[in-house]
């Protein structure tokens, strides 16, 4: 088979990358959708990432995901998009006319999750957010991006929530970590970008029963599944959104960009992903 003919291929870049769901994923909807290619993980150290992303096409790849700690290299490599810039980071790769292009699809993995577990969510005026990392970039981006008037950001270290409102402007307002309890009644969504509830890390403090009874509660942590902030919020009554939700949907525009057809979030596939999470 010739390089002209081979069916295309994208990896995942990572250092280290063995633990990735991205396969799983990718190869569901290669298998699905009935489309010959290929997804494949490329453990890349930090000292050879620059020559493997000027070469990715040279190695037979039509893009790439990108993650830990590459993230942030990829954008000075590539021809980021505005929301690459935005969040400061790269997750996706892929050639447009020759030029090798990136964005950052956790801002619309985010959103459209949200959208799939609890439409008109964005008819809330004000948003909490947790956290002020990298995850919270995106879902910052994202809220402003469809039209959140308020998003109010909390942050252990307060400076990182100032420096985050800082870059988004006037509708991000930055808080006191010890001032979510007050907040809460007003927030129509209240998002978990920390790593608070992770496996091995400790539970988020907060009480639900606080916020709006028609309030949505998303958490990006997706092991354990069921966050103990979920649980809670499901207990209550209030609709949630899991990280894996998100982390299913920031797959979709990569899949089309690399092999040309829009794949589903189907709940085949989640439960798939379910069961290879609980293995872990
Ligand atoms: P990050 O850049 O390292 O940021 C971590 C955040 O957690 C910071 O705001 C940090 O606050 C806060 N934090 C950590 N320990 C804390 C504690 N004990 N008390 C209060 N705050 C604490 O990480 P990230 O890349 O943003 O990722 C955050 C989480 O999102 C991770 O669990 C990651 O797996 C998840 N995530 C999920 C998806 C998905 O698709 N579902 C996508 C991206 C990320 P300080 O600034 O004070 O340190």
């Amino acid at each position: 088979m010739t390089a002209a003919t081979k069916p295309p291929a994208a990896c995942l870049i990572g250092w280290p990358a063995a633990h990735s769901r991205s396969p799983l994923i990718h190869h569901y909807w290669l298998r699905t959708l009935g489309i010959e290619g290929g997804y494949v993980i490329e453990a890349v150290p930090p000292e050879d990432f620059a020559v493997f992303v000027r070469r990715l096409s040279t190695h037979g790849f039509v893009g790439a995901n990108v993650t830990l700690p590459h993230k942030e290299r990829a954008l000075a490599l590539s021809t980021p998009d505005a929301r690459a810039r935005a969040v400061g980071a790269a997750n996706t790769l892929w050639y447009e006319a020759g030029e090798l292009r990136a964005t950052n699809t956790d801002v619309e993995g985010f959103i459209n999750n949200l959208d799939a577990c609890a439409s008109g969510w964005d008819k809330a005026t004000d948003a909490l957010v947790l956290g002020a990392g990298g995850a919270a970039r995106a879902v910052v981006f994202g809220l402003i991006e469809r039209g959140i008037k308020h998003v109010h950001l909390a942050n252990r270290t307060i400076e990182r929530a100032n420096a985050l409102a800082d870059q988004f402007g006037a509708s991000v307002h930055p808080v006191a970590w010890d001032a979510i309890g007050e907040l809460l009644p007003r927030a129509g969504l209240l998002v978990n970008t920390t790593s608070l509830g992770m496996r091995g890390q400790p539970a988020l403090e907060l009480d639900v029963g606080r916020l709006a009874a028609d309030a949505l509660v998303a958490d990006l942590v997706y092991v354990p599944l069921e966050t103990p902030l979920l649980a809670e919020a499901r207990a209550r009554g209030l609709k949630a959104a899991d990280g894996l939700g998100m982390l299913l949907h920031q797959a979709v525009r990569g899949f089309e960009l690399w092999f040309g057809q829009r794949p589903e979030v189907t709940s085949e596939l989640r439960t798939m992903v379910e069961a290879d999470l609980k293995k872990s």
